[in-house]
């Protein structure tokens, strides 16, 4: 199971000797590792929790030195009043939402919402636009004094990483995220946030020139694992293929007087790394899934590209997702060979995917009684003055974790009469931590039930197809299409997280590109409603109904469906004319 998720990057367009100058792809690939016999835990938990030290001084220093620069560039008292006004927008459309909600509430409501909603969009667009030139104004006048609070950002991170006591490798990691993290929350407007230090978390090994595969499975002072004969990947015997391909992974997590400290873990090698390929980074990831860990290796590779010709055959992939009386739809696709079809998540799936969200009210619900409880009985009760403000503060909080944290405390000094309040405290955290954990693994494990359902279908396609177009919607739309309400079935704002659109995109591109195929995004707006059949654009509306009669030609036609095969067409025009 392997994911692409960086983008190819060019290496040089000229080289000497003849070789194929091209494309470099980054992939990442990943191997499980077992539970046990894992050895230097200890040290790779320290580097883990190091990690996140680093990560949250960073943002604290960001976090400081932004509200400075903000603070610089404030715009005056228009700042002011659109945070007003958006406030206000968030309010209108939380209220649109609970409207919608109510099928039952008159269409009139929802109108006049939606008008007030529009009002303040273009409110908020107005001011802004001023704010914007305010700003940019103070950041001219300022900017020697904007420069200094940058290079006072620079100076205190580096002496964070200076004190952190990291190994290099992990150290660069974190800079690294960081850098990337910054640039997005800068763009988005919003604060960077800081981490738990709950042992979760990864360990890591660079290698700046790159890795040679073949090295891998050598005396590498960073990364080691234990050959896996060429029979672990080709063997016809599924049960030779997994004995064989059980071997141990050795990553360096620091260094002290005595040299590396290696941490060991068993792993499976399930599929062999590509030859040719350059390490760049190997990452072990530690997460919780309920309450046991899991341990996974990441080893983000790069490869040339490959230049093989491949079948001129092209597909259409139109993604979003609608219940249909069958599941789930997620994508339908329609290929330049005739052949078409649908990639459905089935009801039974479904189900399961709901059965989380009814555990989390589960979850929620008995947190509320659990804290409506402990309100009633620090009415008749007084806790010492330590714990009384960890209740206090686990009353107002929504997250069970404060309760939790209670509860360790009250058990390290109990008092006398307590036994009635502490028991129904632990009750409650035997239950909770009952259901989290259900909840957990029946996530973990429809998560990859569903990433192997999107990988057969993006390997088939990718073995018939050469070429292939998807549409290039922005997530918002394809939420959109989830409110279709389709065959009297309510829709569920749920689905989207069921759909996960995102994945499923990734999984194809990675397909194609492991079979030399190329896939490009298209742009789909407005012409998705265009009748295939004659082009005649119809006004209609495609949330009422999945399929549609053209008006022009009398062809009848589900909207996917159409819109697949205009996509191909289009994808294919685009080509036509670049070439
Ligand atoms: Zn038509």
């Amino acid at each position: 199971m392997s994911k692409t998720t960086a983008t190819p990057d060019a290496c040089g367009n000229l080289s000497a000797g003849g070789e194929t100058s091209g494309e470099m792809l980054v992939r990442v690939y990943e191997y499980g590792c077992a539970r046990e016999a894992i050895r230097g835990m200890d040290a790779a938990i320290d580097q883990i929790l190091r990690r996140n030290e680093l990560w949250n001084r960073i943002v604290e220093i960001d976090n400081e030195i932004r509200t400075k620069m903000d603070a610089v560039l404030h715009a005056g008292p228009q700042e002011d009043h659109l945070a007003g006004l958006r406030q206000g927008l968030t309010e209108l459309r939380t209220r649109l939402a609970q409207v919608r909600a109510d099928a039952k509430s008159s269409l009139i409501d929802s109108a006049q919402l939606v008008a007030q909603i529009r009002t303040a969009v273009v409110e908020i667009q107005t001011i802004l636009a001023e704010v914007k030139q305010i700003r940019k104004a103070n950041a001219r006048e300022n900017r020697p004094l904007l420069r200094e609070l940058n290079s006072e950002r620079l100076r205190r991170i580096q002496e964070a990483q200076v004190s952190a006591g990291l190994y290099w490798c992990n150290r660069t990691a974190v800079v690294r995220n960081y850098e990337v993290a910054r640039a997005r929350a800068m763009k988005e407007g919003r604060r960077l946030k800081g981490r738990l230090c709950n042992g979760a978390g990864s360990v890591c090994v660079y290698f700046q020139r790159g890795l040679q595969v073949a090295a891998v499975f050598g005396d590498n002072g960073r990364l080691q694992i234990d050959p896996v004969p060429e029979e672990a990947w080709n063997s016809p015997s599924r049960s030779t293929r997994r004995r064989l391909a059980r071997t141990n992974v050795r990553m360096r997590v620091a260094v002290n007087a005595g040299g590396p400290v290696w941490l060991e873990l068993p792993m499976t090698m399930h599929r062999p790394l590509p030859e040719g390929a350059v390490i760049r980074w190997a990452t072990i990831v530690r997460e919780q899934i309920g309450l046991a860990w899991r341990h996974r290796l990441l080893l983000t590779v790069r490869t040339p590209a490959c230049q093989n010709a491949r079948s001129a055959d092209a597909v259409g992939v139109d993604l979003g997702w609608r219940i249909t009386p069958e599941g789930l739809r997620v994508a339908y696709w329609c290929g330049t060979d005739g052949r078409h079809g649908t990639l459905v998540l089935r009801r039974a799936d479904l189900l399961a995917f709901k059965q989380i969200g009814a555990l989390q009210s589960a979850i929620k619900a008995a947190h509320e009684q659990a804290k409506s409880f402990l309100r009633s009985y620090l009415d008749r009760q007084a806790l010492p003055a330590p714990l009384m403000e960890r209740a206090s503060a686990a009353l107002s909080s929504p997250s069970p974790r404060l309760l939790v944290t209670l509860l360790q405390e009250w058990r390290a000094s109990r008092f006398s009469g307590d036994r009635y309040g502490f028991g129904r405290i632990s009750a409650w955290q035997k239950q909770h931590i009952h259901l989290w954990t259900w909840q957990a693994n029946l996530r973990d494990q429809l998560i990859r039930k569903r990433r192997e359902l999107y990988r057969c279908f993006a390997a088939e396609l990718a073995s018939r197809y050469g070429i292939a177009f998807v549409n290039d919607v922005p997530l918002r739309r394809i939420v959109k299409r989830s409110l279709v309400v389709c065959e009297n079935i309510p829709a569920q704002r749920q689905n989207r997280f069921v759909a996960a659109v995102s994945v499923l995109v990734r999984i194809l591109q990675n397909a194609f590109e492991k079979n030399s195929g190329t896939l490009t995004r298209i742009q789909s707006a407005g012409a998705m409603m265009a009748c295939y059949s004659c082009g005649t654009l119809d006004q209609w509306n495609p949330a009422e109904t999945l399929t549609h009669t053209c008006s022009h030609c009398c062809t009848t036609w589900d909207q996917d469906f159409n819109a697949s095969l205009n996509l191909l067409r289009r994808g294919l025009a685009a080509r036509d004319d670049t070439c």
